[in-house]
C-alpha cells in the first residue's frame, strides 16, 4: 500500500511528444487513518518500512525544522504557508487528479487489483496533458462505463481496440487523435515486454509513446511506491520559477525537476506536486492570481503579489468572482476579516 495522494493533470503537451509530461497535519492528525505503509526506496536500492499516515488529499506535512536550512532562502516559509492554505480548500487535483481517478471510479481498485489500477493510472496520465482534471475525469468514467460489458477497463480490453475506437471514448481531451494512437501502441508494448503491467524504471517508462518524465515519476510514485523523482507540471514549474526556487536557466519542466531535486529533501518529492498543483489551480492561478486570498500576498512574503488587488476591499462582486474558482474558497475569504497582518500590510 502506498501514500494516497493526488496528482495533477493540467500538464504540458508539445510537439510530437509530451515534453512534460500537514499545522494542518496536526489539526487533522487525530482524524486521519494510520496505516502501515511500505515504500520502496528505489534510489538507495533498499526497501524501508515505516509508519506513515494516510491523510486527506489536501493535508500535507509541513517542512521539518531540520530541513529549513536547505534550498533557497525562505523556501520553507512559502512551502508551509501553502500547506496552510491547501488545508482550507479541496482543489480539483484532490478528487479528480490522475491518481485518485481509478479509485474514485472503482473504490479500492488500488488494493484489490493493483495491476489494473496502474494501467488506469497510466491512461489517466496519458490523457491528462492539455486537459483539465474535470474533463479527464469524465473521460475516464466514459471509458470505464463503455468498456464494462466487453471485459472492463483493463489492458486486455483496451489492447483490442483500434486507435479510432479509443478515440471515440476520449474525444473530449486535448490532442485526442494522437493520444489514441499512443495508447494503442503503448498497450501492445506493455503486453509484449512487461506482461501487461507497467515497467518499474523511469528509463523504461519514458520509452513508452506519449509518456514523458513528469508522467513517469508520478506513475512510479503512485503505481509502485517508488520515489524516483519530482513530477513537474506547468503549475509547479511556474510557481518554482516565480519564487526563484530555480534559476532562470531552468526553463523546461525537466530542468526544473533537476534543480529542485538538487536541494529539496527527498521526503517532499511526492508531496510537492499535488501540493502546488492544487494551489496553482485555485489560488495562484495563471495570469490573474488571487493574491487577496493568498497568505503569501497578505503577509507580504511573495514578491510577485498584486499590491493593487491587495488594497482593494473584499466587495460582494469580488467575493462572487472568487467563488467561481475551481474550489470553494470560503475558508480563505473568511480569513481576511480576521487577519491583522493583512490590514497592516495594505
Ligand atoms: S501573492 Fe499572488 S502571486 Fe504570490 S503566490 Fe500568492 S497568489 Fe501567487
Amino acid at each position: 500500500m502506498k501514500d494516497e495522494r493526488r496528482i495533477d493533470s493540467d500538464a504540458d503537451f508539445s510537439g510530437s511528444q509530451y515534453l512534460e509530461e500537514a499545522k494542518a497535519k496536526t489539526e487533522n492528525k487525530t482524524k486521519s487513518t494510520h496505516l502501515k505503509v511500505e515504500i520502496e526506496e528505489q534510489v538507495s536500492g533498499k526497501v524501508s518500512e515505516h509508519e506513515q499516515e494516510i491523510l486527506p488529499p489536501n493535508i500535507f506535512p509541513k517542512v521539518d525544522r531540520a530541513d529549513e536550512g536547505t534550498g533557497p532562502k525562505g523556501w520553507s516559509t512559502i512551502y508551509n504557508e501553502v500547506v496552510e492554505m491547501r488545508s482550507k480548500f479541496v482543489a480539483p487535483v484532490d478528487h479528480q487528479g490522475c491518481e485518485s481517478m481509478p479509485n474514485t471510479i472503482t473504490p479500492n481498485l488500488q488494493t484489490q487489483n493493483p495491476q489494473k489500477y496502474r494501467f488506469q493510472l497510466l491512461i489517466s496520465l496519458m490523457l491528462s496533458s492539455q486537459t483539465k482534471d474535470e474533463v479527464n475525469y469524465q473521460t475516464m468514467v466514459k471509458l470505464n462505463n463503455g468498456l464494462a460489458s466487453s471485459g472492463g477497463f483493463c489492458i486486455e480490453t483496451v489492447s483490442k481496440l483500434t486507435p479510432s475506437e479509443i478515440d471515440s471514448y476520449i474525444a473530449s481531451v486535448g490532442f485526442h487523435n494522437r493520444k489514441s494512437q499512443y495508447i494503442a501502441k503503448t498497450c501492445q508494448i506493455l503486453l509484449q515486454k512487461y506482461k501487461g503491467d507497467i515497467p518499474q524504471t523511469i528509463e523504461e517508462i519514458v520509452e513508452l509513446p506519449g509518456v514523458g518524465p513528469k508522467m513517469g515519476h508520478l506513475l512510479l510514485q503512485c503505481g509502485w511506491g517508488i520515489n524516483s523523482g519530482i513530477g513537474v507540471d506547468v503549475h509547479l514549474h511556474r510557481l518554482a520559477s516565480m519564487w526563484k526556487w530555480i534559476s532562470p536557466k531552468a526553463n523546461t519542466p525537466e530542468k526544473c525537476r533537476i534543480e529542485l531535486e538538487s536541494w529539496l529533501p527527498k521526503k517532499y518529492w511526492m508531496d510537492i506536486n499535488p501540493l502546488m498543483v492544487g494551489f496553482g489551480q485555485v489560488v495562484c492561478v495563471p495570469r490573474t492570481p488571487n493574491c487577496d486570498v493568498c497568505n503569501l500576498g497578505r503577509k507580504g512574503i511573495c514578491k510577485s503579489r498584486n499590491q493593487k488587488l491587495l488594497k482593494m476591499p473584499m466587495s460582494e462582486e469580488r467575493r462572487a468572482k472568487l467563488m467561481k474558482q475551481r474550489a470553494d474558497l470560503t475558508n480563505l475569504i473568511n480569513l481576511i476579516n480576521d487577519d491583522v497582518s493583512y490590514t497592516l500590510n495594505k
